[in-house]
């Protein structure tokens, strides 16, 4: 399929051409109106700012900072904010592309965003990483508010990032503001379990592909017999991982940015998750044999859930992949190539957007929780969120039988139907 692109700004990442090619896809399989795939299709804003830090060592270093709105139209941005020493403003603006669509397919009243720094989060100390997000957060202190844009914790940040965020926020403000950022630590307006939620998704639409696969078709999969690996040890992936493990599934193999771990009769996962939790990194675990990232990808197991960074399966390795069912915990872990070899291949995917949408799901419930000053138990939550996706799943399959598409395509489409509707009501300004 041939792209059309507007930019040479956001449009320079593959993600971002990917995340174009996927929609463009979608809306010629449903029929769309040009004019919403033209607007769809650019980020609504992207700031950029240069973000000084003084070091331990009391030298200044100037990182570069990012923070996008894709879309505002169902409600305020929503969306991570990512430290990667390879992030781009273009491999952000893709990310916030994805957080329109997945708000609006999990009917959500948010819109998309996210932001980025360019650093490698292990070489910085805790004061160093308290400077760079307060400053950050000072730099994009117009763009933020609980009716705004509500930043989140993505890869290489987490809770403490996000109470930094919000003290900032608030002391400008002059009194607190919870519902500026969610993910934040329990004790300052957390949600029960929103820490858990993306992994617990990631598996909570396994069990539907399985329920959905063994009504259609002659194979019998049972997730207590069936083995799986998982790319990436992180926030997602090791609840992932666990939430695999309790289900009986055997997990022959994690990695993360330095490798991966392998044993063939199951890999002990809460043991494994003391590992990182005592060292940091996977590692030297001493109850597994080692393997590299790329052969985790191949491994003949019946789950693969990619949980790290985005382009890691691509042409170069979809054909050694041996996985029925592909959950995406990660953002854009495919390229739509590989998707639609895998897919020709009768490999069930289940597209980002829908996969790891429990994350956005519980960071609603948060500050749906943190505007009332009403907290739910974590069984509510997570039964509010089962439900949530229960109902994405069902209509994305129905989208998926409906056009006869993959079922990233019919994500796309159930995100689009919703979007395009709310942006022809609200109409064209001026
Ligand atoms: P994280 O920083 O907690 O974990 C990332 C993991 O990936 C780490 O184990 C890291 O070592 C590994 N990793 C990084 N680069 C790698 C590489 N080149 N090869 C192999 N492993 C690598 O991040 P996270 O929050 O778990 O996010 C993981 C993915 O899930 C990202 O794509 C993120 O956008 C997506 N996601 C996260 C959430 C959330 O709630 N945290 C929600 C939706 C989507």
């Amino acid at each position: 399929m041939s792209l059309s692109l507007n930019s040479g700004l956001w449009d320079t990442s593959p993600l971002f051409q990917n995340a174009v090619m996927d929609l463009e896809m979608a809306a010629k399989t449903m029929g769309l109106d040009h004019n919403v795939l033209e607007r769809l299709k650019s980020p609504k804003r992207a700031f950029c700012c240069s973000i000084p830090v003084r070091m331990d060592d009391g030298s200044v270093k100037v990182f570069e900072g990012y923070r996008v709105h894709h879309s505002i139209t169902l409600g305020p941005g929503k969306g991570g904010i990512r430290f990667h020493p390879e992030v781009t403003l273009s491999e952000v603006s893709a990310l916030a592309m994805l957080m329109t669509m997945k708000c609006s397919l999990v009917g959500l009243p948010l819109g998309g965003a996210k932001g980025g720094i360019r650093v490698d989060p292990s070489q910085l100390s805790r004061p160093e990483h308290q400077a760079l997000i307060r400053r950050y957060t000072m730099e994009i202190i117009g763009m933020i508010g609980p009716d705004k844009d509500i930043p989140a914790p993505d890869v290489g940040t987490d809770s403490q990032h996000m109470a930094w965020m919000m003290d900032t926020y608030s002391t400008s403000v002059g009194h607190a503001v919870p519902g500026v950022v969610t993910g934040k630590p329990m004790d300052i307006g957390g949600s029960l379990g929103r820490p858990e939620s993306t992994g617990r998704g990631v598996v909570y639409v396994i069990e539907h592909a399985i329920e959905m696969l063994n009504k259609k078709g002659p194979g019998k999969l049972a997730l207590n017999k069936c083995t799986a690996a998982v790319h990436g040890f992180g926030k997602v992936g090791n609840v992932a991982a666990n939430e695999l493990h309790l289900r009986g599934c055997k997990v022959l193999a994690v990695s993360d940015f330095y490798g991966g771990i392998y044993n063939k009769d199951g890999l002990d996962i809460p043991d494994v998750m003391d590992h990182m939790q005592k060292f940091g990194s996977l590692e030297k675990y001493p109850k597994a044999d080692r393997i590299s990232n790329e052969q985790l990808f191949a491994l003949p197991v019946d789950i693969l859930v990619p949980a790290a960074i985005d382009g890691v399966i691509t042409n170069k390795n979809m054909k050694s992949i041996k996985a029925k069912i592909i959950s995406e915990g990660a953002n854009g872990p495919m390229t739509s190539e590989a998707q639609q070899y895998l897919e020709s291949q009768g490999v069930f995917i289940i597209p980002d957007i829908l996969a790891n949408a429990g994350g956005v799901i519980v960071s609603y419930f948060e500050w749906v929780q943190g505007l009332q000053n009403f907290f739910w138990s974590e069984k509510e939550v997570n039964e509010k969120l089962a439900e949530v996706m229960l109902k994405a799943f069902n209509r994305v399959a129905g989208n998926s039988d409906k056009f006869k598409c993959g079922m990233k395509t019919a994500a796309l489409i159930t995100s689009v139907e919703r979007l395009s509707q709310a942006m022809l009501l609200r109409g064209l300004f001026p």
